[in-house]
């Protein structure tokens, strides 16, 4: 650590955050006899808490977030130099990186021209919703309303994302949801037999469960199927083979529009600018935040079609006929400031390339992994974005206790590496170990992951 701060400081910031901050996803009891993990610094792939001890972070900072790592002067210079020029503006105004990080964002995503801005990845979400709403009341007199999400795949955190949430302990308390919402199986091959699918063809199968959801409804009725290219949270999820086809399919079958939540897996994090490219699929909208600016600012954008953004001006004579919304903090420019840079750092250092070619060597070493632990029930991943699912038995697949698969993180914590463990969707199946290091990743810091993983499987299962 620099030494910045000094122990004195950082007792009376441990003091403060206990006194004042609700801390996110965490029973505060634990802090009755454990002091919160302050993080105080960062660089490159590592963070530093009050301690001074040193965390390789394999998670991006907990949510698969900072995506290009820790300490980028140049993001925090242009940062700087905006802020100084023009910091904020917003409604009906643009800003100068706002319309230059669109045309850089645009370039990347054939086929999609306009992007709406936005703050989270939940409010990003709900701007695509509205919008399928809008559509439904211009064009179909309210009938095609209805949003098809998927068991296991989580939109964010509002009441209408909830509304759209597929893992259920997110949802338990927090109804009743938002009428209109309609949820569709899962895709986790791993999982087939609970769902009583056939072993051939799985991907086929799961998406004509969608189908057969849509004709449950009634295909008038729906408006559009909002998916995460890869589940995240849900358990790393890798949709498989045969599955988007037919996903596409069904979508110009049924006129319903595509919308691909690419919150986590968005800008990088699978090895292609966006996890949707893998699988030539055409999206109406994708929705992404996380890596857009690597956390160095927040922003979110909506990004649409021209047949989408049509539709919002087919009409300029009717005062009701554009898209009536706002995002407060849609208008700072630091987020787009720091997009640009982001952006630009992961072209001029072929982070794509390496996302690649690291993502493969971390499977292949999980595999290796899974030859050793017979914890270790399955391992799947795309890029930098990989799971391991812990279960009690490989025969019957039964998952671990979710205590135990925090046990195994938290030993990985104190060997000072920084493993996730994602939502379970069903209680009992929060099971999966989950790793998305930043895209600068090294085979070092990955020997150090596996091996810190290694050693907790050993200690914890034995
Ligand atoms: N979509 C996905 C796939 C996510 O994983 C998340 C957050 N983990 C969100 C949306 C919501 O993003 P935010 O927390 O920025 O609202």
């Amino acid at each position: 650590m620099d030494g910045t701060y000094s122990q004195n400081d950082l007792s009376h910031v441990v003091e403060a955050d206990k006194a004042h901050v609700w801390h996110h996803l965490v029973q505060h009891r634990g802090f009755d006899t454990k002091d919160p993990n302050i993080i105080v610094e960062g660089k490159g792939m590592r963070v530093w808490n009050q301690a001074g001890k040193e965390h390789l972070d394999a998670v991006s900072g907990a949510v698969w977030t900072v995506n290009v790592g820790y300490g980028r002067e140049r993001i925090a210079k242009a940062v700087y130099d905006q802020l100084l020029r023009m910091n904020y503006f917003a409604g009906a105004a643009g800003s100068v990186p706002g319309a230059l990080f669109a045309e850089k964002l645009i370039e990347k995503m054939p086929g999609l021209s306009r992007v709406y801005y936005c703050n989270s990845g939940s409010e990003a979400n709900e701007k695509a919703f509205k919008m399928v709403r809008q559509i439904a009341h211009k064009r179909y007199g309210g009938k095609k309303h209805k949003i098809l999400f998927r068991d296991r795949d989580y939109h964010g955190t509002t009441i209408g994302c909830l509304s759209a949430g597929g893992q259920d302990e997110r949802n338990a308390q927090y109804g009743p949801f938002a009428p209109g919402f309609v949820r569709v199986p899962h895709c986790l091959e791993y999982r087939a037999a609970d769902q009583g699918a056939p072993t051939q063809h799985y991907g086929e199968w799961a998406a004509d469960q969608i189908e057969q959801v849509i004709l449950r409804e009634g295909p008038d009725t729906v408006g559009a199927l909002c998916l995460e290219p890869v589940t995240a949270g849900g358990g790393v999820i890798v949709p498989p083979d045969g599955y988007w086809p037919k996903v596409q399919e069904i979508c110009r079958k049924y006129d319903i529009l595509l919308h691909i939540d690419e919150v986590v897996c968005g800008v990088g994090r699978t090895g292609t600018w966006f996890g949707y490219q893998h699988y030539g699929i055409e999206p109406d909208f994708v929705t992404m935040a996380k890596g857009v600016a690597s956390g160095y600012a927040a922003i979110a954008c909506c990004v649409t079609s021209e047949r989408v953004f049509d539709l919002f001006r087919d009409d300029a004579s009717d005062p009701m006929n554009y898209f009536r919304d706002i995002s407060t903090f849609g208008g700072c420019t630091a987020g787009p400031a720091a997009a640009l840079e982001n952006m630009a750092i992961i072209e001029e250092e072929g982070l794509l390339e390496n996302t690649v070619a690291m993502g493969d060597y971390m499977l292949d070493q999980l595999h290796a992994l899974a030859d050793r632990h017979a914890a270790i029930g399955d391992v799947r991943g795309k890029g930098l974005f990989l799971g391991a699912e812990l279960v009690e038995d490989r025969e019957t697949r039964k998952p671990v206790a979710e205590a135990q698969a925090q046990t195994v993180t938290a030993d990985c914590m104190a060997q000072g590496v920084i493993v996730g463990v994602t939502n379970r969707s069903v209680p009992g199946y929060n099971n999966t170990l989950c790793f998305s290091p930043a895209l600068i990743a090294t085979k070092d810091d990955i020997d150090q992951i596996v091996s810190a993983v290694d050693g907790a499987l050993g200690r914890v299962f034995g």
